[in-house]
């Protein structure tokens, strides 16, 4: 058991078969926190003793994202694919010491495999999470350790890389619960101090569902959400959240909060609702805490991608762009929206006069002459501005929202915004004035005027 002056040590021990998870991505954040807090170490493993299904390019991309997510790890990073050596010498005592045997198998296409002699006991463990666990191990009979010296399976390479390593404390998945009784008669064997277990429960899609690639596709890797834009702090507030609350109504929370306020035992024992409404509000509150600088870059680099707009002059009018990026800001929650917003063509006519037909201007009954006399008045009103450009959407609404109340909001706003955007839905006319600014904004009402 632990004694109470040793150093914490956690581990994060991926197995490189494929793009991280989100579940992994929690289990690490939790292992980081706990570790941090304590004062002590986290240690990041590849368990890549799967030749077939191990792929170095997941493991690249794994550490990626643990940068990207701000979570170091302490000292070299271990690769169980290197440590067979070690395995085999483990193996060895095992087998000399009558704790393991070879074993002639009779079934499948293994000739010989590697044993362990089960004592046949109950085992028990607290965890910090489940509380007390007992398990019969009489049912697991002599379990594989290896299939042959030179392949020994996860449950032996676990036990002694958490030894050789120092690991104190096992985090991960719920998934794991059965496989503790046997890594425990194991290290009894070995006579290795037990770590301290916690299980964290599954992740779950809303319907309740255990959150699978088969079922719920690539929503399930941290790469997706990378690549939508979310805001890497924003993941690990949210995924930090999904199984485990800090008791108060605080949300939003930065990493360093998190290594402070996060409490072990606090996690709840039953699956943990993943909810993608509640991530995008939250990506939201991260976003709006963000200098307003990294935000029009942000979006200036996105609206640059999209090809109509990058040729467009107007994309290097700062003033411009800076007015665009608060209307956008308001409707985003992650910046790949922007990128599915330009896709669509929902900002071109920022850009470029609007084309669209002329029916579009009337209001539902509307005749073209009553559209035209309100669109006229309009032009009049902005012209009796001085400046070219408004300080806000009021000016403009504070000069034609009267008028329209009175003369029916439909039929004066409606053929209004056509005559800016050429959309049924974009922001408020108002907007689209203090947007486009005065001559921009007469020239296409006027255009309006013609078509009619
Ligand atoms: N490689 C295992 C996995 O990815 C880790 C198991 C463990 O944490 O002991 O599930």
């Amino acid at each position: 058991m632990q004694d109470k002056n040793q150093k914490i040590i956690t581990r994060f021990p991926p197995s490189p078969t494929g793009p991280l998870h989100i579940g992994n991505v929690r289990t690490a954040l939790f292992n980081y926190f706990f570790a941090r807090q304590n004062g002590g170490q986290f240690i990041v493993r590849v368990e890549d003793t799967d030749k077939v299904r191990s792929k170095k390019e997941y493991e690249l991309g794994m550490l990626d994202s643990l940068k990207w997510l701000g979570l170091s790890r302490d000292g070299q990073l271990w690769h169980q694919s290197e440590r067979v050596e070690i395995y085999k010498k483990y193996l060895r005592k095992l087998i000399d010491e009558g704790k393991a045997y070879v074993s002639q198998e009779t079934e499948g296409d293994n000739k010989e495999v590697i044993r362990f002699k089960n004592p046949n006991k109950v085992v028990t463990f607290t965890d910090l999470i489940r509380g007390e666990i007992s398990f019969d191990t009489t049912e697991l009979k002599d379990f594989i350790i290896a299939r042959n010296i030179n392949e020994p399976v996860y449950h032996l390479s676990v036990v002694v890389d958490d030894f050789q390593s120092g690991v104190t404390h096992v985090i991960r998945g719920d998934d794991h619960v059965s496989n503790t009784p046997r890594q425990i008669l194991i290290g009894e064997a070995l006579g290795v101090p037990r770590p301290v277990y916690a299980h964290l429960p599954l992740i779950l899609a809303k319907d309740r569902s255990k959150l699978s690639k088969r079922k719920h596709g690539q929503s399930v890797s941290l790469d997706y959400y990378q690549k939508l834009g979310y805001l890497p702090g924003a993941i690990v507030n949210y995924l930090s959240l999904v199984g485990w609350n800090p008791g108060t109504d605080k949300e939003i929370f930065t990493i360093d909060e998190l290594i402070k306020t996060f409490d072990i035992t606090q996690v709840q024992k039953g699956g943990a609702i993943f909810d993608p409404v509640k991530l995008d509000w939250l990506n939201k509150e991260h976003m709006k805490r963000l200098p307003k600088n990294t935000i029009n870059k942000e979006i200036y680099n996105r609206l640059k991608n999209n090809d109509i707009i990058s040729k467009s002059e107007k994309i290097n009018d700062k003033k411009f762009v800076e007015k665009i990026s608060e209307t956008i800001f308001n409707h985003i929650s992650k910046w790949g929206d922007i990128d599915t917003i330009t896709g669509e063509g929902e900002l071109s006519y920022f850009f470029e006069e609007p084309q669209y037909e002329a029916e579009k201007l009337l209001w539902k009954e509307s005749s073209p002459d009553i559209s035209k006399k309100h669109l006229m008045w309009i032009i009049n009103q902005l012209d009796k501005i001085q400046n070219d450009s408004f300080d806000s959407a009021d000016t403009a609404k504070n000069l034609i929202f009267d008028y329209a109340t009175e003369n029916g909001k439909g039929e004066v706003l409606w053929p209004l915004r056509l005559a800016l955007s050429g959309k049924e839905k974009s922001p408020d006319p108002f907007t689209l004035i203090y947007i486009l600014g005065k001559s921009e904004s007469i020239s296409r009402i006027s255009n309006a005027i013609k078509k009619l």
